[in-house]
């Protein structure tokens, strides 16, 4: 496709071109067109067909090819914008007559692309050229201004006789009608080069237009003698006289093919009185425009189309006129849309990259209802802790099955809080110890030092056969042993990694022969279920995350503390607010981590897919484990109930892992490692008396070392899925 830059040596093409277009209208010829052109700057286009689709810009003569369409355009430099309408053109693009919606998607992408990046423009305003003008129904632009993201920028109203399909005129109209005949009154066409009539109705148009809308004619009386003495078959004048043959009313008309327009319409008050219009609208609409398709009454709009004049719609129905909406766009010209409008006819490329988790198109699957609730509650004046935040915390405590659920800021902060309540409630010693698992993320372990507690590490055995996590029970209390008395050991912290649940009678035993709290870190496993129980309601209570990428993540961070003790729920909510119940009244230390009512309207809308989207993660995580087949490869067991895992990671093991994840980058699929420093070996944990660690925790470093995140999201296509199976079944170390 090739842009060419209107210039008036291209004037005869142009012309021929808008005759023989799909559209075509005396409107945009150019010899109408260029008589405007000194009060306006002109940026019309011509886009023609060219072999190669490189989309080149430029107009040397030779490559002049055939031209599908032209975009008539005023550029306006203050806002650097570009009008289809207004000024010197009179709408948008003008095309052949067998285009297809795929062209016109191409055209007009090339010329906002031509906008933009030639003239630096920013916005392009685009009005359509009216149907009635068509001469055969059009709409291929509007299919591309959706595809563009264009909005609605202003709503013209103009009445229209469909001359097949007359209203009948009103009675008062035929009485004017007949009023006017008894007054002597009488219908003339202005004579070409007749100035004495231009002036005198000329002189009645400005009167009556400034008395009563305060608004000047467009044209100037000089502009218009010399339009018609160029157009004298297009544009006329008729006017109404009495019987001492002076002027009371007229209209101009400008003559299309298939559509006279009225461009000015005026009486005086003795016209007014006496049905003027009324003989001169009968004579237009029965007589002298009876074969065409349509008679266009004009705008009714005043203040630049802001107003709607609604008397004029009125009037000009009982004329037999019906009002129809003539709509302008806005195209933003560096939304990114742009430059993917005619995507869908590229040939699909196979190798697109598989990103590890598409948040962007994720998030896209909830629209337009997640912006419809940032919306509302962005404009509903209230923006911390109200009934988004109520609402989520019914609906969460309610899917969990506890009692209580308390939003706070993040998942680190819920465990934090988590600890702090308790060593308020139930009188925790700084440096008192807490179990946790060295295969965690760093945020268990930060969150445990916060609390002023200290972190005592163990390695986690696993099932032979369903895999889950459970407590080594000789191990553990070896470790036990080892600890210094002058603290007490408080609480066990299992963390159900990677979306999959512990087995937690293996925790209960140790907690109660010990009086250990038990906390879940629940932050991997949002939905997961065991014996009838969700993770969440497992323990004495539990910390959430909802970062984006989790399985329930809002846009930004939030988390909760889901428990059934009641007074712990009560400490929580408090700490979090500034240790404070009722406003400027603090009862306790505390902090700020609040949710704010946008994120909860957001868990608010997502909630509802939650179980779908791990139905499909499930689905997902089977083809990997029966399909993936390669000794190199080590996969994670099928638990014995698929409830107990929603996958929030699948892990694979591999000794080769870093040569692993280069193939599959290499091969466009991104992966990540959870984790590939473990917490105990972090610059931030290893100085003396931080965390206490009585064994070596050769589980933790194996992950560290082998372990690799597959793509797993409810994004991802069946097509995803086939090729990282592929992919993983032909790697060779
Ligand atoms: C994500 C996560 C957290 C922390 O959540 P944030 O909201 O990011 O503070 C804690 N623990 C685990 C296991 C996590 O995966």
């Amino acid at each position: 496709m090739i842009i060419i830059p209107y210039s008036i040596t291209h004037r005869d093409e142009w012309n021929d071109f808008v005759s023989r277009s799909k559209q075509g209208t005396f409107l945009l010829n150019r010899n109408f067109m260029d008589y405007h052109a000194d009060r306006f700057f002109d940026c019309s286009i011509m886009i023609c067909q060219s072999d190669d689709d490189k989309g080149a810009y430029t107009s040397t003569e030779q490559n002049f090819g055939d031209i599908i369409a032209v975009m008539p355009a005023n550029w306006i430099e203050e806002t650097k914008t570009v009008e289809t309408h207004g000024g010197l053109t009179y709408g948008g693009l003008l095309t052949k007559e067998d285009i297809t919606e795929i062209e016109v998607l191409q055209i007009m992408q090339a010329a906002f692309t031509y906008y933009r990046e030639m003239m630096g423009a920013r916005v392009l305003l685009y009005k359509p050229i009216p149907y009635i003008y068509s001469s055969l129904p059009s709409g291929e632009d509007l299919y591309a201004l959706f595809r563009a993201n264009a909005q609605l920028s202003r709503r013209l109203v103009s009445s229209v006789v469909d001359m097949r399909h007359v209203l009948r005129m009103r009675t008062l109209r035929t009485n004017g009608v007949k009023k006017a005949l008894a007054k002597g009154f009488y219908i003339d066409r202005m004579q070409d080069g007749d100035l004495d009539t231009l002036n005198e109705f000329w002189v009645l148009l400005e009167d009556m237009l400034i008395r009563q809308h305060k608004a000047s004619p467009v044209h100037t009386v000089d502009e218009i003698s010399l339009l018609m003495s160029r157009f004298p078959r297009e544009i006329k004048v008729y006017i109404v006289r009495n019987s001492s043959l002076r002027i009371v009313a007229g209209v101009i008309v400008f003559e299309t093919g298939r559509v006279a327009h009225v461009q000015y319409i005026a009486s005086n008050s003795e016209g007014n009185e006496n049905g003027a219009l009324d003989l001169l609208f009968r004579h237009l609409i029965t007589e002298r425009y009876k074969n065409m398709d349509y008679l266009d009454l004009g705008t009714s709009n005043e203040a630049h189309g802001h107003i709607l004049n609604e008397g004029l719609i009125a009037k000009k129905e009982s004329f037999g006129g019906r009002a129809v909406c003539y709509d302008s766009y806005r195209v933003m010209l560096d939304e990114p849309g742009i430059g993917t409008m005619c995507e869908l006819h590229k040939p699909k490329d196979k190798k697109r990259r598989i990103k590890y988790l598409d948040l962007k198109k994720l998030n896209h699957t909830y629209e337009p209802h997640l912006s419809y609730e940032i919306n509302r509650v962005a404009q509903s004046g209230q923006y911390l802790l109200g009934q988004e935040n109520q609402r989520f915390e019914q609906t969460w405590k309610n899917y969990i099955r506890t009692r209580n659920c308390v939003l706070v800021g993040n998942g680190l902060e819920a465990l934090v809080l988590i600890l702090r309540a308790y060593c308020k409630l139930d009188d925790w010693k700084a440096g008192d110890y807490v179990l946790v698992q060295g295969n965690t993320y760093i945020a268990t372990i930060m969150a445990i030092r916060e609390a002023g507690l200290t972190p005592v590490l163990f390695d986690p055995v696993y099932h032979p056969v369903h895999g889950m996590p459970l407590l080594d029970n000789d191990r553990i209390e070896r470790i036990l042993d080892k600890l210094d008395s002058s603290h007490t050991l408080r609480a066990i912290m299992p963390v159900h990694l990677y979306g999959r649940v512990w087995d937690m009678d293996s925790i209960y035993r140790f907690a109660s022969k010990h009086n250990l709290k038990v906390i879940e870190d629940a932050a991997q496993a949002h939905g997961a279920e065991v014996n009838g129980k969700r993770a969440g309601a497992l323990g004495d209570a539990a910390g959430w995350s909802f970062y984006p990428g989790k399985n329930l993540g809002a846009l930004g961070d939030a988390g909760c503390v889901t428990t059934n003790d009641d007074k712990l729920a009560d400490m929580i909510r408090t700490m979090a607010n500034y240790g404070s119940r009722r406003k400027y009244v603090n009862e306790v230390e505390g902090m700020n981590s609040r949710v704010d009512e946008i994120q909860a309207a957001v868990l608010n809308v997502k909630f509802s897919y939650l179980n779908i989207e791990n139905k499909r993660r499930r689905e997902i995580a089977n083809r990997y484990l029966s399909e993936i087949d390669n000794p190199l490869i080590k996969l994670p067991n099928r638990p014995c109930n698929p409830e107990e895992n929603v996958w929030h990671v699948f892990p694979v093991y591999c000794t080769e892992r870093d040569k692993l994840q280069l193939y599959l980058m290499d091969n466009g699929v991104e992966t990540l490692i959870h984790y590939p420093i473990p917490p105990h070996k972090q610059n931030a944990l290893k100085d003396e008396g931080k965390l206490v660690l009585c064994e070596s925790l050769p589980v933790a470093e194996r992950e560290a070392r082998e372990e690799l995140s597959l793509p797993i999201s409810p994004v991802m296509s069946n097509e995803d899925v086939d090729r990282v199976i592929d992919l993983l079944n032909r790697f060779v170390a």
